[in-house]
């Protein structure tokens, strides 16, 4: 695959805002848009606090942040290159949405191999964070079907890399955090569909062999994912809804999805959302489903993307931000340590609006600093309370190395150094493909290693 050409001059903004999802923290930082690959050298090179690769800011805390360094914006390359509908191998830049790669696909009966809860993310975004579905028990992670892409460094050097090719930068990159270079295109293998519909099927549970018992009989359903509620105690302690569906096999329409029209107009208060607002949400959501099991034939939209219908809703949780917690504990402690943890979440009083509760299967996952691992995977939101939220979040954390397990950086703005390099021991290894150009606020805050001019 040749270079694309390069614009004349990268043209730089001056100092912007550019937030995570979790809006904290937050730096002022000159944004660099990189419209063409060969932009990128220039944009990353000689800078003081070195830069960083940036797709849609949709991880929730500092991966995707550069105190005082050059974010360079890559949603301007967003071509797509190549499609061939025999194999479904599509080739497409970096910065192209998952919205808009749906946008293209599904008229053509294709769907992606593997999505996230929101499909405003990159392809690039994607492939640095290794993400993972409501498939990862049968599909693994998106890495996983990336075929190849090109990686380009700040020296201008460019390898194409694949797991025959490049193998080593091929796996430094696929979780690589954007530190390894640029990832200028990147092909992805589609999976075919005939409808936009999913067979779906909600199950209430009560506590986590409940969920468990579930999880065992569902292995040949291809999504499966649980909404828990951690606020309440005794006999309703990690109640949840089990959620569980397959693409139809019902040939239907296969028209693209429409624009969202609801937009989170503004910030809410800080009290908005709390343990009272919390606890009727989940009572409400619990009982919504009435019957003990309901199956219904759904959009593809409501069931992977509920929260994408209104734009902006992370304003819920006010000015000052949200926390996300989110672990992979192996299948050796997964329950005793769900348990436990969910127990200390109920207890803490700090309420959580979204939580989701999955098995990770045991597909192994291409990138050497992957999340996913096999086992239970529990995803908490938190708002920021001065006081109360960083502490919950150390102990938890603490809980989670404890029980053998790891935490995810896309979500992540809190862990510590050293649970870091408990979690990831291999962070060394993977250090040596750093881009001496790049850094992150989230690679500093847990490593100490800072660009190199
Ligand atoms: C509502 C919601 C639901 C989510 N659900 C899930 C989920 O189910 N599973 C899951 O795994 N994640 C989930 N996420 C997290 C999200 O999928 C990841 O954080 C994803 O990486 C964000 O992509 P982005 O384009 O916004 O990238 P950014 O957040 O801007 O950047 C992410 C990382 O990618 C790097 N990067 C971006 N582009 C490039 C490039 N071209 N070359 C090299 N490096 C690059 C950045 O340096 C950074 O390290 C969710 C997020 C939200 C907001």
């Amino acid at each position: 695959m040749a270079h694309s050409p390069t614009a004349p001059e990268a043209e730089t903004t001056g100092p912007a805002l550019f937030e995570s999802w979790g809006r904290y923290p937050t730096y002022g930082g000159k944004i660099v848009p990189i419209n063409w690959q060969g932009d990128f050298p220039r944009a990353a090179s000689g800078v003081a606090n070195g830069a960083l690769p940036v797709g849609m800011g949709r991880s929730y805390g500092d991966v995707c942040l550069l105190k005082g360094g050059n974010l360079l914006l890559t949603t301007g390359m967003d071509r797509l290159l190549e499609f061939d509908p025999a194999t479904g191998l599509l080739t497409a830049e970096s910065g192209i949405t998952l919205a808009q790669i749906l946008d293209f696909a599904v008229p053509r009966g294709f769907f992606l191999p593997v999505t996230p809860g929101t499909k405003y993310v990159t392809l690039g975004g994607a492939i640095a964070n290794d993400i993972h579905g409501k498939n990862h028990h049968v599909a693994g992670t998106f890495g996983s079907h990336v075929t190849q892409f090109g990686l380009m460094r700040s020296d201008g050097s460019y390898k194409v890399c694949s797991p025959t090719e490049n193998p080593e930068w091929y796996a430094a990159t696929i979780g690589g955090l954007g530190l390894t270079g640029l990832i200028p295109w990147a092909t992805l293998r589609l999976r075919p569909i005939v409808s936009r519909m999913i067979d779906y099927e909600g199950i209430q549970f009560h506590g986590v062999d409940e969920f468990l018992d579930l999880t065992e009989r569902s292995k040949e359903i291809e999504y499966t994912v649980s909404w828990v509620d951690c606020v309440s105690t005794g006999k309703n302690f990690a109640r949840g809804v089990f959620m569980q569906g397959d693409h139809s096999p019902v040939p239907g329409e296969l028209k693209p999805s429409p624009e969202p029209k609801l937009v989170f107009p503004f910030d809410a208060p800080g009290f908005a959302l709390n343990r009272y607002t919390v606890s009727a949400f989940n009572t409400l959501f619990f009982h919504k489903q009435i019957k003990t099991r309901v199956t219904a034939l759904q959009d593809y939209e409501p069931f992977f993307y509920p929260l994408d219908k209104v734009l902006h809703w992370n304003r819920l949780y006010g000015r000052s931000g949200l926390l996300q917690f989110q672990y992979a504990i192996p299948w050796e402690s997964a329950r005793e340590g769900t348990i436990a943890i969910l127990g200390a979440v109920a207890k803490s009083g700090l309420a959580s609006f979204l939580a989701v509760l999955k098995a990770f299967g045991d597909v192994p996952s291409p990138g050497m600093m992957s999340f996913p691992q096999p086992g239970i995977t529990l995803a908490l939101d938190f708002p920021i309370k001065p006081g109360v939220s960083f502490p919950l979040f150390e102990r938890l954390a603490d809980m989670t190395r404890d029980f053998g397990g790891r935490l995810y950086p896309a979500k992540d703005a809190a862990m510590t150094a050293a649970q870091f390099q408990a979690f990831y021991p291999q962070w060394e290894q993977f250090a040596r493909y750093r881009d001496p150009m790049l850094t992150s606020s989230f690679w500093e805050r847990v490593t100490g290693d800072i660009a190199k001019i």
